[in-house]
């Protein structure tokens, strides 16, 4: 895709081939007058803020395409935006063109906290993709937005998790929930306690919510 194409048009063209996650991440984004202008690069390419669909743009893994005089590269999102506000984007390049790989997920959830502005201390977003199989968890991704500095993400959850039997039980819930409050300890924005205790009811209604199948 385009960097330049402007939010809106990617939702018409792409209502059958985005990854659905991202096509309600992206229908979600801002107003209709925002959308219209708003360009995917330029929602990617702010420098010191993650915007509200970025956890959705990291766990789909995209790639990005960046181009300057003589010069191209390709680089995975989380390279190219690791956290605290730096992007890797490098003098006189830009973003010319963003891969969106199409993996199938058997679960796949978005959602927005406090959903009428980004700009909000207690605006949070969330998204989460799993795959199942035989009820066992084959692969889960979980991020959260706080259109802060970074995205939340911790892979220590996401590799306890894989190989564990649905429905997880309350017991197994805790130790999960105790790494993810010490991933929230190191996360470099300050979170409202609003946001943390949301941050968790999230992980636990995901969890909750996984198809057992
Ligand atoms: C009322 C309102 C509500 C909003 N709600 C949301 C929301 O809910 N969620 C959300 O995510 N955002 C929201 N926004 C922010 C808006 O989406 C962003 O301003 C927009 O995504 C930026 O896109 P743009 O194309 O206008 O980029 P620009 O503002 O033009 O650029 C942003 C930055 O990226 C750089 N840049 C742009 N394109 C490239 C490129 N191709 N290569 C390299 N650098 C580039 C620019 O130099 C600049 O530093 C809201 C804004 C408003 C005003």
């Amino acid at each position: 895709m385009g960097s330049a194409v402007p939010i809106s048009r990617i939702l018409d063209i792409g209502a059958n081939v985005l990854p659905r996650v991202m096509h309600l991440a992206l229908s979600e984004l801002g107003t209709p007058a925002i959308r219209n202008r708003a360009t995917l690069g330029g929602n990617i390419c702010i420098r010191e803020r993650r915007m509200s669909a970025f956890p959705v743009y990291l766990l789909l893994d995209i790639q990005l395409e960046l181009k300057r005089a003589g010069t191209t590269r390709w680089i995975p999102l989380s390279r190219f935006a690791p956290g605290g506000g730096k992007i890797d984007l490098q003098r006189s390049e830009v973003l010319t063109r963003i891969r969106i790989p199409f993996a199938a997920w058997d679960f796949e959830v978005y959602r927005r906290i406090n959903r009428e502005t980004s700009d909000s201390a207690d605006f949070l977003s969330f998204c989460g993709l799993a795959r199942t199989e035989k009820n066992v968890i084959q692969d889960i991704r979980i991020a959260y937005g706080t259109a802060g500095s970074e995205v939340i993400r911790s892979r220590e959850i996401e590799n306890e998790l894989v190989g564990r039997k649905l429905p997880i039980g309350k017991r197994e819930l805790g130790p999960i929930m105790e790494i993810l409050d010490a991933a929230l300890a190191l996360a470099a924005d300050a979170l409202t306690s609003f946001k943390r205790e949301r941050i968790r009811s999230l992980l636990g209604w995901f969890l909750a919510e996984l198809p057992d199948r």
